[in-house]
């Protein structure tokens, strides 16, 4: 391929980006050192000059010694995203493409053909911070969590095309980075980067399923790829059980217990567009026996209330997958206890022989934290209960710090 491919309607060309260089507070060189690629505003003790968006950040140690490069972003509270820490080295397009081959080349083993749908490019975690590369059958899906990408968006859109044979992309951008996008650099939340016209949805296949992802308006990318190997699981646990999902999106945790064999499944969410996903995902599954035979039913609702309300209702297999119930640290105490009112209001709905799937995505809840949560509940039920898993997300998520490692899924079976 020769040269960037072009970019509709958008203007990032850019300016030449800089170098600047940075010395930060011990916690920060420190941590820095030790992997983490975030560096807050209020960790930067000195810089040699006022950063623009995107320049590289070279971070000198204490004793003047080269210690990391990252991308600066004036505008977020994370103001270097690392990217190299150790020797020095050019921060330069070979740099980014071995980068990008490593990431893209680490799935290829990872899904036969029965999967076409997964994350190429987790961010920090493959290298690339704020940086989020899905696939979807025969699209790609950029996700941005930052502004520093987007002048450096040429070069990487041409290197993702030649890692990718130049498959259509769909730029989808955080909510916060909107405005910014459209102002400066011309681009849309939404937009088609490369290769002309795509379908709004697409049909992908997750472990022989088929599923849609609205690319171009859903959240996340279009789906949530990260529950993969957790859906896979609830369908091996669902033969002869009645399901009931809650927060059921478009319906994945049910149609694996559909497929599974179960005898009925509830897709529980508060969205109607959400249920009509889940519909239509069944309806492309129809030609599986297991799915077309199986019950399923919608019920629109908030699923604290509904939970709390149905107490006749009971099930053999529920799945709680919340969104994000804190989304920053102040909301961490709320968190712990929405976590622990539904998985109590979840165990009064299961029959004998109950199996609860309680999952977090909220990155400010740690692992051991929810896990302890949604056991000690379970203690305070009374209800005489085994573990049968304690997971987090599909390995194409690989998670390199903390933050990185949001996802937690305890598996209960309650005897009792
Ligand atoms: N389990 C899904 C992903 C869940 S995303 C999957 O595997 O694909 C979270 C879902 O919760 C969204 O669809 C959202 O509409 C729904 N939701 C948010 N608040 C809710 C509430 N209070 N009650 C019910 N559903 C809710």
């Amino acid at each position: 391929m020769s040269g960037p491919p072009p970019i509709v309607g958008a203007d990032v060309s850019g300016s030449a980006l800089k170098i600047i260089r940075l010395r930060l507070k011990p916690a920060a060189e420190k941590a820095v050192r030790s992997g983490h690629p975030w560096v807050y505003a209020d960790s930067v003790r000195e810089q040699s000059a006022d950063g623009m968006n995107s320049d590289l950040a070279v971070v000198y140690d204490r004793a003047d010694r080269f210690l990391a490069a990252g991308i600066y972003d004036p505008d977020s509270p994370i103001r270097v995203r690392i990217v190299h820490v150790g020797k020095p080295r050019p921060i330069d397009r070979k740099f980014w493409a071995d980068r990008m081959r490593a990431a893209i080349g680490s799935r290829e083993p990872l899904f036969d053909a029965g999967t076409t749908g997964y994350r190429l490019i987790n961010g920090e975690s493959d290298g690339f911070p704020g940086f989020v590369l899905d696939r979807y059958d025969g699209v790609q899906v950029l996700k941005l969590y930052t502004a520093a990408w987007f002048p450096r968006l040429p070069e990487m859109l041409e290197l993702v095309g030649v890692a990718t044979d130049d498959r259509p992309l769909v730029l989808r951008l955080a909510r916060n980075l909107q405005a910014v996008a459209e102002a400066g650099y011309g681009l849309r939340d939404g937009q088609i980067l490369c290769g002309g016209e795509i379908a709004e949805k697409i049909v992908f296949r997750e472990n022989g399923l088929r599923f849609h992802a609205d690319v171009v308006k859903g959240q996340k990318t279009g789906f949530f790829l990260d529950q993969r190997d957790n859906r896979r699981r609830v369908g091996t646990l669902a033969a002869g059980r009645h399901v009931l999902n809650c927060f059921s999106f478009s319906g994945g945790f049910s149609l694996y217990a559909a497929r599974g064999g179960a005898a009925s499944v509830s897709d529980l969410d508060i969205s109607r567009h959400a249920l009509d996903a889940a519909q239509a995902n069944f309806e492309l599954n129809h030609d599986i026996s297991e799915v077309a035979g199986c019950g399923h039913r919608l019920i629109q609702g908030n699923a604290f209330d509904w939970l709390k309300s149905t107490v006749e209702a009971r099930f053999d297999l529920l799945v709680l997958d919340p969104p994000s119930l804190a989304k920053k640290k102040a909301d961490r105490e709320g968190a712990a206890k929405a976590y622990r009112q539904l998985s109590a209001a979840g165990i009064r709905r299961l029959r004998k022989d109950g199996i609860l799937v309680s999952a977090s995505c909220s990155a400010h809840i740690g692992r051991d934290e929810f896990f302890d949560l949604v056991v000690g509940t379970a203690r305070d039920s009374g209800r005489r209960f085994h573990e049968i898993g304690r997971e987090g997300h599909a390995p194409d998520h690989p998670a390199t710090f903390p933050e990185a490692a949001y996802l937690k899924c305890a598996y209960l079976q309650f005897e009792g």
